[in-house]
């Protein structure tokens, strides 16, 4: 089951690419464009996080967040606050009325990346424990499964661990004795060719046509997981 968030702004163009970007990173998206809706959808399907913006339509995002924080079954539903007030004593207002974190724009999309993670980990850290991201890669350990997006990945035992070590030492190339080692145990001896056969299989599998390769073959050396490209790093205001 991926996580739930809940997208609380009245900016069509910010919840647009907040949505894109979460539900890339393997989160499902919920959306409400004024505090009372909020209120109401909140009700209807708690969400696991709220992304919650301080200036709404009729009811404000700090109103919000303390009505959620009155209420038994939300009082301990992570929140971050969004504002485009940048003075110090909103952000105190904003951790007052019980918002968990708080997040000013502009903000870039790594930054609330982060931080949405950062929320999780510190609610559940088990389940967010199970999970590796990587760009628009999800690995869900606990469920077995991997998401490129919205897209499910199909992988074999085999690719599932060979890709579960990429993720696990992100950026760094692995030999093939590494990775025979990794993912094989270092007591069977198996040729260093049948790691490409399986590297194969699972770049077939992760990279759905047109869709950048993420594992780069590192010539005489290795393998890696290629590198996140920067496309998120423009600020959102
Ligand atoms: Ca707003």
């Amino acid at each position: 089951m991926k996580p739930r968030i809940l997208i609380t702004e009245d900016e069509a163009p910010l919840v647009q690419m907040l949505r894109y970007n979460l539900e890339k990173q393997g989160y499902e998206v919920d959306e409400a464009g004024d505090g009372e809706e909020a209120l109401l959808k909140v009700r209807e399907n708690p969400p696991d996080l709220i992304v919650l913006d301080w200036m709404l339509p009729r009811l404000s995002g700090i109103e919000v967040c303390r009505q959620l924080r009155r209420r038994m079954e939300t009082r301990n539903m992570p929140i971050l606050m969004l504002t485009a007030r940048t003075e110090p004593t909103d952000r105190v207002r904003g951790l007052d009325a019980g918002a968990d974190d708080y997040l000013s724009k502009p903000f870039t999309l790594e930054e609330l990346s982060a931080r949405v993670r950062a929320l999780f980990r510190r609610a559940n850290p088990a389940v967010a424990d199970e999970r590796l991201v990587y760009g628009d890669l999800v690995m869900d350990l606990a469920a077995h499964r991997v998401y490129r997006g919205n897209r499910d990945v199909v992988l074999g035992p085999t690719e599932f661990r060979l890709l579960r070590c990429f993720m696990e030492r992100r950026g760094r190339v692995l030999s093939r004795e590494q990775l025979l080692d990794a993912v094989w145990g270092p007591d069977l001896f198996i040729e260093p060719r049948t790691v490409d056969v399986h590297i194969r299989r699972l770049r077939k599998a992760l990279n759905a046509p047109g869709e950048l390769d993420l594992i780069r073959t590192v010539r005489s050396a290795g393998y890696s997981l290629e590198a996140e490209k920067a496309a998120a790093e423009a600020p959102v205001h």
